[in-house]
């Protein structure tokens, strides 16, 4: 399996996951269809598969043009089934949805929106984490209480230290100045905002971080307590 990654609308990434084998794919989060079908086209790989890690237009709006193409089947929460254009395939908390070659742990996580799920690929230790956890920062709380979002991300905290962080924007710089101003002192915060700066002044994404840099990097994965949680939450989101 491989990890492409798409740059869609403004700041969004979608992923699309490679079999080789089968010259098939996922795709995760497909903001618009275009950049997808262009990355694709001449590829020979058939798009079988749209996972949505939530409902916002940012992260579904190449459903309905992708599954026109390729018939691709579309997952989702099955809470959120009224919600995810097109959904075909309705999954629950902690199921194993496996097809093809693709196997993925649901992880319900809510918080920036009620249905948020985290697909973890857990063989190949890479999770997709849409809008709750970005890399250096976590989502905005829209229809969640700041317990749950907590309770979230200490869902994300316990997998093994070496996954792959994939998600949903490229927020990286800006939720590093945040942590920088909060965390001044920390010496693995410096290093990773060097090797950032580097990334994006060539052009690349900083996206995958991993859960080992995040859990030493990331204030809002620091913090101890739902208080302290809420208190930085509440400073980012007017910094
Ligand atoms: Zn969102
Ligand atoms: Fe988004």
């Amino acid at each position: 399996m491989r990890v492409e990654i798409i740059s869609c609308l403004k700041d969004n990434y979608s992923y699309l996951i490679v079999d080789d084998n089968n010259n098939s794919a996922c795709v995760i989060d497909p903001s618009e269809s275009k950049p997808i079908i262009d990355f694709l086209e001449n590829k020979n790989i058939k798009l079988n598969y749209i996972l949505n890690t939530h409902h916002h237009y940012d992260h579904i709006g190449g459903n309905k043009d992708l599954k026109k193409k390729y018939k691709s089947v579309v997952v989702g929460f099955k809470e959120d089934s009224d919600r995810i254009p097109e959904i075909d395939i309705l999954i629950d908390n902690n199921q194993i949805w496996k097809a093809e070659n693709f196997e993925a742990k649901i992880i319900h996580v809510p918080g920036h929106t009620s249905g948020h799920i985290c697909f973890h690929f857990f063989k190949e230790k890479l999770i997709f984490t849409g809008d709750t956890l970005f890399s250096l920062g976590c989502g905005r709380i829209f229809e969640g209480s700041y317990e749950q979002m907590f309770q979230s991300l200490n869902k994300i905290k316990v997998l093994p230290k070496e996954t792959k962080i994939y998600c949903g924007h490229e927020y990286t710089f800006n939720n590093a100045k945040f942590c920088k101003k909060y965390d001044s002192e920390n010496k693995n915060l410096q290093k990773k905002i060097e090797k950032i700066e580097k990334q994006l002044e060539n052009g690349i994404p900083t996206i995958p971080s991993t859960l080992k840099e995040e859990l030493e990097c990331n204030i809002f994965l620091k913090a101890k307590d739902i208080e302290s949680f809420t208190k930085l939450r509440d400073l980012k989101d007017n910094f």
